[in-house]
């Protein structure tokens, strides 16, 4: 295993004592760091990597994304959430393994080039088999980054989005609709039974598109192969009433009360938030991954961003899939989480370090890698390089300030995860970005044609939902 330098940069540690080195080194060896310091390092090395004129950070952690809807970023403008998901559904249905892999490199493509470098992505959009499955968990393991793969299934009806008074395609059931639980079972163990760099999850879509046996099971699934488990929790009003319809009573309060709601649990949006809701996720110390972006864009809502800091619910932070939110920039989200909830007193509001938080130490706690989002001896080697002559960083006023409210992602140089450079002067060194962005496009052209079904079905939808 090649010894690499990082060196001189200005390193923001992020660590305990959240030391800011003006000019330092790292060290990596076998996907950790090995030593870091002030001045020059004087031990041996395989490879340097020139880091003048640039900071350090952990890298990013992207908590809640849907690699498979990287090919939507621009569409839907003004969609409300059924009518974007059924667009979704015309974009992403009827894929190949090959394809659904494609996706996912743009996916990666586009979190390395604005410094993320671990992500949970909520896979597929419909249903999947063993081939997808591997297909797509080969691909993030191509990729590099750091990635969980979170299996998005439901067994029951997907109330919440029904299309009212529209037929729907003659293999919509067999393409798009529930799983039987003894098939995603079998997915899941077959998968979680053997250590992986990339984890699979169970995942359900939404709760109130599950029965109380697939939501137990994930529990007991999870525990079982110390796994973590990831939803999406109340993103929108329908599907709190749906909740309250089926069980007199919120998705949450439905979680705990059957004995499923844990620390194990990631859970995206998690808008529709009453207090008594937040209690019970400060009580379980299931954890929270804001969209902000994705929940403005279609008109979602807003999460009780103040209530959950104050009930000490831990959070992360995610930017959804391109369909809902069309770039990967955490930074965005960041500046977004952290002012958007600022309706209070002055003091009680979010401000950058936290929402720096969020994004790293958060999202190790999500991912469920420890050590993760700090730079510091022990801790995995995934960290970014940016470069400091940019409009971004000129003149260097707060360096943790500027990375969450000035920063966007455009002046990342340079990424490692795990010890490897995978992205060097702003360009992938996996694979050939021009290639992959013309194989995108005929690929996005093809489907054009194969689900022409499905997007007539996605526009009726948008006519007939506010
Ligand atoms: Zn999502």
């Amino acid at each position: 295993m090649t010894k690499l330098l990082v060196e001189p940069a200005m390193i923001l540690t992020l660590d305990c004592d959240e030391r800011l080195i003006e000019r330092g080194h790292i060290v990596i060896e076998h996907g950790v760091i090995v030593a870091i310091g002030s001045g020059a390092y004087a031990g041996d090395v395989d490879r340097r990597i020139d880091a003048s004129g640039m900071i350090a950070t952990p890298g990013l952690v992207n908590a809640h994304t849907h690699s498979q809807s990287s090919t939507m970023a621009g569409f839907g403008d003004r969609l409300s959430h059924p009518a974007f998901m059924w667009l979704t559904q015309a974009h992403t249905a009827r894929r190949t393994p090959a394809e659904a892999a494609l996706v996912v490199k743009l996916c990666a493509w586009a979190m390395l080039t604005s410094g993320t470098t671990a992500c949970i992505d909520h896979f597929p959009g419909q249903r999947c088999d063993f081939d997808d499955l591997h297909a797509v968990r080969d691909a993030w393991t191509e990729s590099g980054v750091r990635a969980t793969l979170a299996l998005r299934f439901f067994d029951d009806s997907f109330a919440d989005i029904a299309p009212p008074g529209i037929t729907l395609p003659d293999d919509a059931d067999r393409l798009l609709g529930p799983m039987a639980l003894c098939d995603v079972r079998a997915l899941a163990e077959a998968f979680a039974s053997r250590p992986h760099r990339v984890p699979v999850w169970p995942a359900p879509s939404n709760p109130e598109r599950c029965t109380q046996d697939a939501l137990l099971w994930c529990a007991e699934h999870a525990a079982r192969f110390d796994t973590g488990i990831h939803i999406h929790l109340a993103e929108t009003a329908a599907q709190l009433r749906l909740a309250q319809e089926r069980h007199g009573d919120s998705t949450v309060a439905h979680l705990h009360r059957i004995g499923a709601l844990s620390d194990r649990w990631s859970c995206a949006h998690s808008v529709w938030l009453d207090d008594a809701d937040i209690a019970l996720m400060a009580d379980s110390d299931a954890l929270v991954v804001l969209n902000p972006e994705s929940n403005a864009r279609i008109g979602a809502g807003v999460a009780p961003i103040a209530k959950l800091r104050a009930a000490g619910v831990r959070l992360a932070l995610g930017t959804d899939g391109a369909g809902a939110n069309d770039n990967m920039s955490m930074q965005e989200a960041m500046r977004t989480a952290a002012t958007l909830d600022r309706r209070g007193p002055r003091a009680g509001w979010a401000g950058s370090r936290e929402a720096l938080g969020w994004a790293t130490t958060g999202g190790a706690d999500a991912v469920r890698v420890p050590g993760l989002g700090r730079l510091a001896v022990g801790a995995p080697a995934d960290l970014v390089l940016y470069r400091l002559d940019s409009p971004h960083w000129a003149p260097l006023n707060d360096p943790v300030a500027q990375l969450v409210f000035a920063e966007t992602g455009a002046s990342v140089d340079t990424v490692i995860v795990a010890g490897e450079v995978l992205l060097r002067g702003g360009r992938p060194t996996r694979f050939d970005p021009v290639e992959l962005a013309a194989e995108a496009r005929a690929m996005a052209a093809r489907l054009r044609v194969r689900n022409a079904d499905l997007f007539l079905l996605a526009e009726r939808v948008a006519e007939v939902l506010p």
